[in-house]
């Protein structure tokens, strides 16, 4: 580990899926504590525009594009520039896994969305390596794959995403994830409600790209703005704090609050009740996690408690939102369930934005999907290659459901 002036180490981080919303918000982080962080590993799907400016401000070691035609335009793009000899751009998915498990390395930020995301999540975790993890997919799709590399080589899994952080900082200092936190009764995962926490079913059927990934209080990717809008991205930190925090899904419980600024709660069975609160800005939970267990500034709006501040609560509604229950029972079918109702989610989201089905059609493929697959998901994979093919096959499914309703 390089160190800075004081003599402390500099963390060199790996920032997977640099150009997206997790991304950046990393990347404004390493930018303001360059004496604590050194970016030396970018990923990116595509974005070249994007991650050539990066290479020009941060100057990592090196680059991973998924998509060869990018990492080609990039390596040009970067042999012009005063920056290039020093980026080795690798392409394909195996960079990935290459970069997670790089000695170069001193903690990896997973900000892929998506399935896309899990082998070098995995592989990162079977290497023992600090995850900051953000990639919630990662965890519904191989909870028990994950909990087992993690707790076996020894790494350290801090949650990213905003509920799971707030979780972890109201469980203490002393705490570490995949371990069930004693004296807890239940967790509360606070939910917005998204952008139509408010609106009727018939409404909310035939609502547009651009009504779903508005989201009333944060500013996110595509995919979980209309998660949040379908509320399957509770769904989804559902089945992600029952395998961060070993707690069965009966224990964890989701209510509803507009403002976003609780981010979660855990009730403890003295009837203590600690929450985690701040205004909604994915750097808090990104330098809590990064500078863990010290605090370190984060260029984030103060709460006001000057003003008529709200807090407001209420339960889902699980009519509206049926996804709710589909993640719930996903869970307690337990084997692979939980991984086809996320490619089933997957599948269907991306047809909302390509426009080719209604927003209300999404929870009727994400349903048949799993009952398609229910006699082949009761198990549980053993290797990820056949939690893949599982993976595979239910968005085959999903596909087929999605050409129907366009017909
Ligand atoms: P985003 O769409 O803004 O960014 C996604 C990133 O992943 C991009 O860098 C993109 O290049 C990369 N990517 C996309 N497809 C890829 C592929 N096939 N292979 C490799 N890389 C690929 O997404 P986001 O909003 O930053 O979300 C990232 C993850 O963090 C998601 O799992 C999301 O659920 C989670 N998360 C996000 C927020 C948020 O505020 N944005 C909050 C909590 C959790
Ligand atoms: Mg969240």
């Amino acid at each position: 580990m390089k160190t800075n002036a004081k003599g402390e180490g500099v963390q060199r981080v790996a920032v997977f899926g640099a150009t997206g919303s997790i991304g950046k918000s990393t990347l404004d982080l390493i930018a303001l504590h360059p004496d604590r962080f050194r970016a030396e590993i970018l990923t990116a799907h595509r974005q070249v525009d994007r991650m050539f400016r990066d290479c020009e401000r941060f100057r990592p070691s090196c680059v991973v594009m998924t998509d060869p035609e990018a990492a080609q335009a990039l390596r040009d793009r970067l042999s012009e520039s005063p920056v290039g000899s020093g980026v080795t751009v690798i392409d394909g998915p195996a960079g990935l896994v290459e970069a997670a498990v790089s000695p170069e390395i001193d903690m990896i930020v997973a900000g892929i969305v998506g399935a896309a995301g899990l082998p070098s999540v995995l592989a990162a975790a079977q290497s023992g390596k600090r995850i900051l993890l953000a990639n919630k997919e990662a965890l519904v799709m191989a909870g028990a794959l994950m909990v087992s590399a993690a707790t076996s080589a020894g790494s350290v899994v801090l949650p990213v995403d905003s509920e799971h952080n707030a979780i972890f900082q109201c469980l203490g200092e002393q705490y570490r994830c995949f371990s069930t936190p004693p004296g807890v009764r239940r967790l509360l995962l606070t939910a917005s409600g998204g952008p139509f926490r408010a609106w009727d079913k018939e409404r909310m059927f035939s609502a547009t790209v651009g009504q779903a990934i508005a989201h009333p209080n944060w500013s996110m990717g595509r995919k979980i703005s209309v998660d949040s809008a379908t509320m399957m991205n509770k769904g989804l930190e559902l089945i992600e704090a029952h395998w961060l925090f070993g707690l069965s899904e009966s224990d964890i419980d989701i209510v509803v609050h507009p403002q976003s600024i609780v981010h979660s709660m855990v009730e403890f069975q003295d009837g203590s009740t600690l929450a985690q609160l701040g205004s909604p800005d994915m750097r808090t939970p990104i330098a809590c996690a990064m500078s863990w267990p010290q605090r370190i500034h984060a260029p984030v709006k103060a709460l006001d408690w000057t003003g008529h501040q709200r807090l407001d609560f209420e339960p889902p509604d699980p009519v509206r939102f049926p996804s709710l229950t589909l993640a719930r029972e996903s869970l307690r079918a337990g084997g692979a369930n939980s991984a086809v109702l996320n490619a089933a989610n997957e599948i269907a989201v991306q047809a909302f934005l390509d426009e080719q089905i209604r927003f209300g059609e999404i929870f009727g493929i994400v349903e048949s999907t799993l009952s398609a697959m229910a006699p082949q998901a009761g198990r549980l994979p053993e290797s990820v290659d056949a939690l893949l093919a599982v993976d595979q096959e239910a968005r085959a499914i999903a596909s087929a459901h999605v050409a129907e309703m366009r017909r």
